[in-house]
């Protein structure tokens, strides 16, 4: 059967078609910003240059589950909108919408990095800081949709290095996203530094501001291996390429996971910017 995914970033909406798990399509376009009609007929056309298939929709958001609209999206002509049921009435077939962080943790499950592990927190540290849980090859989305969204915990054990607590756009301060995206690690390099770079130029420098992060990281991803105990976490997003996060992250966590020995793989992902798009293809396993 041919499945369809369909990733509706801010920026750009990208359409792919697999055969099993071969692509025999692939289209990206720039997403209409700030249009919600634009939207549905921008995913209406994809989806009709590809024809039959089952239909995954991966979005910057969730799907409440009491009124069945968007919420917590930062593509802010989506909130409040019936997503689901408009673009079903227009494609005239079932719909599976799911947060773009969870399309990228089932990717990466799937046949990715975390293939034939049984649990797999997925992460993005990008613009943002997002995550999602894949249990036995299934997303778990959560009564509240929110399942794996660790960037608006905050920061755990914060030490003074960590003060002041940022403010984040959610309204709480210390959250982990404002440390762990990349304008989080910009900012805070500006802030010991007074030098103000990218996030990859920060990366290069391989300094004191590259070892604050990997330290914070370390002890953000141990409250989630205390929770979770997932066989491997896998990164994405912009920071994840990042080589020496997958040997020091590892190497400070034991510190703050409660067990002596931690078994939990931290990987890079194995689909780069295509994960998102292929999750949300994989919304319909096989069998379904
Ligand atoms: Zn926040």
């Amino acid at each position: 059967m041919t499945r369809i995914g369909i990733d509706l970033g801010g920026t750009k909406i990208e359409a792919i078609a697999l055969e099993g798990s071969r692509e025999v399509f692939r289209k990206r376009i720039a997403a209409p910003r700030g249009s919600y009609e634009a939207t549905i007929s921008a995913v209406a056309s994809l989806v009709g240059e590809i024809g039959e298939g089952s239909l995954g929709i991966g979005i910057p958001g969730a799907l409440s589950r009491v009124t069945g609209l968007v919420k917590n999206a930062n593509s802010s002509w989506l909130i409040g909108k019936p997503l689901k049921a408009d673009l079903e009435n227009a494609l005239q077939r079932e719909v599976r919408l799911e947060n773009d962080a969870n399309c990228f943790a089932l990717s990466e499950a799937v046949d990715g990095a975390g293939k034939g592990a049984e649990v797999v927190f997925g992460v993005i540290l990008g613009t943002g800081v997002g995550g999602g849980i894949v249990v036995r090859g299934k997303v778990l989305t959560g009564p509240n949709a929110i399942a794996g969204e660790w960037g608006h915990n905050p920061l755990p054990a914060p030490t003074p290095d960590d003060l002041p607590l940022p403010a984040c756009y959610c309204g709480r301060r210390g959250c982990v996203e404002t440390y762990l995206s990349g304008p989080g690690l910009a900012r805070d390099h500006s802030q010991l530094t007074g030098q103000t770079l990218a996030a990859e130029e920060i990366v290069a420098l391989q300094g004191e501001s590259l070892w604050r992060y990997e330290e914070r990281l370390a002890r953000a991803l141990a409250s989630v291996i205390n929770v979770l105990d997932p066989d491997v976490i896998v990164l994405g997003g912009g920071m994840s390429n990042a080589a020496r996060l997958y040997t020091e992250v590892p190497r400070l966590w034991q510190r703050y996971v409660f067990s002596d020995h931690v078994a939990t793989r931290l990987a890079r992902n194995a689909h780069g910017d295509s994960s998102g798009v292929r999750g949300a293809a994989w919304l319909w396993p096989n069998g379904t």
